[in-house]
């Protein structure tokens, strides 16, 4: 029997996990992949975003309530999870506000960078998945796991680099996650419609600039089987997401017949792989594959 294939997960806060790429993990840790989840920042700044859960109790201890409902979200998707230990930076509400002293995405990026480098030397991913250098959203903290994934992406295999974090590790494809393209939220936005079901995206799509995708969507791993799994994680971080809300005003049976995909582009390969592709793991083979030490 050959080692397990590892997938590693870079995201700021707990919840983005449920939000991006859930339905990819719930898939592959049920194939046998060993999945990881590396959660940057605590989430301390999250503002309570599901108004029943609003109360002086959950807001004075949110660091507490967010850590529990990420253990809730882990078990349900099934993977592995650690937090690497910075604050979370919190959303400014102007370019001009500044940052919190001491928060994630003030770091020098050696410093942010090297506890995903250990983890990286210790778990030993072949596939490393994380946002755009944009961030996916403009949030401090997304573009600052962006900067330390594609540093510990080139830097985790160079022996000469980060001491004392482990031996080198060189993981073989980075993925940005792309689930929020124009095209996907075009597609649900039209069978809404055409069904009767009214759409809540029209504002969204009109303000959406058309310009060619910067990142374009090399790889779509089909996961509709595991949309429910995605939803029920999601809905785990109770805090941050309002079940009457955005996120599940379409309906899960639309989405799986409409787009029963989670989109990506491949960012960096070290191993020859034809695009498009339907799998993280296309052009990795067994003989790249030894086993982890944990
Ligand atoms: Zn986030």
């Amino acid at each position: 029997m050959s080692a397990p294939l590892r997938l590693m997960a870079v995201h700021a806060h707990p919840d983005d996990e449920s939000s991006k790429g859930a339905a990819t993990m719930a898939r592959y840790v049920r194939e046998g992949v060993e999945v990881l989840v590396c959660t940057c920042t605590g989430g301390e700044r999250g503002s309570v975003l599901n108004p029943k859960m609003d109360r002086p109790e959950i807001v004075a201890n949110i660091g507490e309530v967010r850590r529990a409902e990420m253990s809730r979200a882990r078990e349900i998707l099934g993977v592995e999870q650690r937090f690497l230990g910075f604050v979370d930076s919190g959303l400014p509400e102007s370019e001009e506000e500044e940052l919190p002293e001491g928060c994630f995405a003030v770091q020098k990026l050696e410093d942010a960078a090297a506890p995903l480098v250990a983890a990286v030397r210790e778990f030993r991913p072949h596939v490393i998945i994380t946002y755009d250098d944009d961030g996916g959203y403009p949030h401090p903290d997304h573009i600052m796991t962006n900067k330390v994934s594609v540093e510990a992406f080139e830097a985790a295999g160079d022996p000469d680099r980060y001491p004392g974090t482990g031996d080198p590790w060189q993981p073989l494809k980075l993925y940005y996650h792309m689930g929020f393209t124009k095209e996907r939220f075009e597609a649900l936005h039209e069978a809404m419609n055409s069904r009767g079901l009214g759409s809540p995206y029209s504002d969204w799509i009109a303000r959406w600039e058309d310009r060619p995708a910067k990142w374009p969507v090399t790889t779509r791993v089909p996961c509709g089987d595991y949309f429910q799994i995605r939803d029920d994680a999601l809905l785990a971080h109770a805090t941050q997401v309002d079940p009457e809300g955005f996120w599940f005003v379409c309906p899960r049976e639309l989405q799986q017949e409409i787009w029963p995909t989670e989109d990506y582009h491949l960012a960096r390969s070290l191993v020859d792989t034809e695009l498009p592709e339907d799998d993280l793991f296309t052009g990795i083979h067994a003989e790249d594959v030894s086993p982890a030490c944990h």
